[in-house]
């Protein structure tokens, strides 16, 4: 058993590495959480379930970012069904669709296209999931809606376990990438208000150790997103673009982006904080010389 084989006993278990794989197995039929970043990650995981004698009968991707389903295509090939939520599964079926999105909707410059954010294999057929109760392969499942890193990202409960994909994400890549990836800051917020309240005894994220107490790794991260929010909003004292909030905000935090990749995945957290202030009637948005400034409001 690797050293990164974690059993939470009760038939769950977690596969901690670059991103982590979770297994629920009783009665030798399994689920795979996630499938990692690539074939050799997913294939890990694979071999895990054979050493407990189950059988993986389904793989459920809780949110459409190559990191975690990078491996889904190879275990598609061995005719394991997969489950995602609708439209987080049409990354893993159209992989292209990412770093497509970080580039605006234009062809993704090469820069995108590592396998951190273009997966290697695609999945030809996804089974869409909704939030609620759910028996995949005689388990006794609950999904947890948690958008905001990821517009319908979904949490699976099992017993007293909540795999919660990247709800939270640890204090070390809080400490290295201050700036951390969402689409949705209000939505975000929400769902990590309401982690505080879930009934469950271990948190599996989809980055990181598993954690018995949730509370602070929400709070660290909900005051992360605050922060980002009020460096955006502390930007507009004038009018500007919002590459120039991006490097207000990243000057705040001491950032410098290495490559363009860590640029794009920035820029979209400073397009969910703009997104979010003009919710709040904090900022508005406008068109002067072909610039589309942002200014407060
Ligand atoms: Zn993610």
């Amino acid at each position: 058993m690797s050293a990164n084989w974690l059993d939470f006993g009760t038939g769950a278990y977690a596969l901690l590495g670059g991103s982590n794989i979770g297994v629920i197995a009783r009665e030798g039929r399994a689920i795979m959480i996630d499938a990692g970043l690539d074939r050799s990650t997913a294939k890990k995981a694979w071999r895990q379930i054979e050493t407990l004698g189950a059988r993986l009968e389904a793989l459920v991707i809780t949110h459409g970012h190559a990191d975690h389903f990078g491996g889904a295509g190879w275990i598609a090939e061995r005719g394991i069904p997969i489950y995602a939520p609708a439209l987080e599964g049409v990354f893993a079926m159209h992989p292209l669709l990412e770093p497509l999105f970080l580039y605006g909707g234009a062809a993704p410059i090469r820069e995108l296209q590592g396998k951190f954010t273009l997966a290697q294999d695609s999945v030809p057929h996804i089974k869409a999931l909704t939030p609620g109760a759910l028996t995949l392969a005689g388990l006794a499942l609950n999904l947890i809606p948690l958008p905001g890193h990821a517009p319908a990202q979904l949490g699976v409960a099992y017993g007293d376990v909540l795999y919660c994909g990247d709800v939270v994400f640890p204090e070390e890549t809080l400490a290295r990438h201050p700036i951390l990836f969402c689409t949705d800051l209000d939505a975000w917020l929400e769902t990590l208000d309401g982690l505080l309240v879930l009934p469950y005894a271990r948190f599996v994220p989809g980055h990181g150790e598993s954690v018995t107490e949730i509370a602070p790794l929400a709070k660290a991260n909900a005051a992360r997103l605050q922060e980002i929010r009020d460096q955006a909003w502390a930007a507009l004292a004038d009018p500007c673009e919002s590459g120039a909030v991006l490097r207000a905000v990243a000057a705040h935090f001491d950032v410098t982006f290495a490559a363009p990749q860590f640029y794009l995945l920035a820029l979209t957290t400073i397009h969910a904080a703009l997104t979010s202030l003009q919710r709040a009637g904090a900022a508005a948005v406008e068109m002067a010389e072909n610039r589309m400034l942002w200014r407060r409001s």
